[in-house]
């Protein structure tokens, strides 16, 4: 996807992290943390997560725990689906532009409910149907290449994983950052029995 054009250096190092992390949590050699009271007062000072990640609210994929990171290293959105609006959106550009956090990973995953609700539609109750609304053009995109089964979910939830992404580039203040290469943006999947990411 275009994004891979605008890979910022810091973006690239930020991403190296992230992907060095996943592997600790890979292999279960987890990084020690330092989340005692000095490093807690320290960040009171401010924060400066290197990363930004939308990632889904399933309970099997926290950001911090799938990339072996501490206090302070992610700032983080989480909706079901890994859908954005505007107070999503909003949320990220502030991490970016207040924050300059040089690295925005859209994290999808497999077996993702929300997306499986989507694809087997029906009534959703309440604001669920916002979301499965905002999940049915991604999964409309897969079920139009013929796939069914399992196949069609995953389907569903890469074309998703997309749309977010491109959302995000619609954001005037995250497309200044992208143009100037002040930021990189990625999408990725997660990988629930392996833990692996996949970045795009
Ligand atoms: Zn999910």
């Amino acid at each position: 996807m275009g994004a891979n054009n605008n890979l910022s250096v810091s973006g690239i190092e930020a991403l190296q992290k992230l992907i060095d992390g996943n592997k600790r949590f890979m292999t279960g050699k987890l990084a020690l943390k330092d989340t005692g009271g000095t490093r807690r007062g320290n960040l009171v000072k401010g924060q400066k997560p290197f990363a930004v990640i939308i990632a889904c609210s399933d309970s099997r994929v926290p950001p911090e725990l799938i990339f072996d990171q501490a206090l302070g290293d992610l700032f983080i959105v989480r909706t079901a689906g890994n859908v954005v609006d505007p107070i999503a959106v909003g949320s990220v550009e502030y991490a970016v532009e207040h924050l300059l956090a040089p690295l925005v990973v859209v994290m999808g995953h497999d077996y993702c409910g929300a997306v499986k609700a989507a694809v087997d539609g029906g009534e959703a109750p309440g604001s669920i149907n916002t979301i499965i609304a905002k999940l049915m053009p991604s999964v409309e995109k897969a079920k139009a290449t013929g796939a069914t089964g399992h196949d069609l979910y995953e389907l569903a939830t890469d074309e998703n994983i997309k749309k977010t992404v491109e959302e995000l580039q619609e954001s005037p203040i995250i497309k200044h950052f992208l143009e100037g290469k002040k930021i990189t943006l990625k999408g990725a999947k997660y990988f629930l029995k392996t833990g692996e990411v996949v970045f795009d």
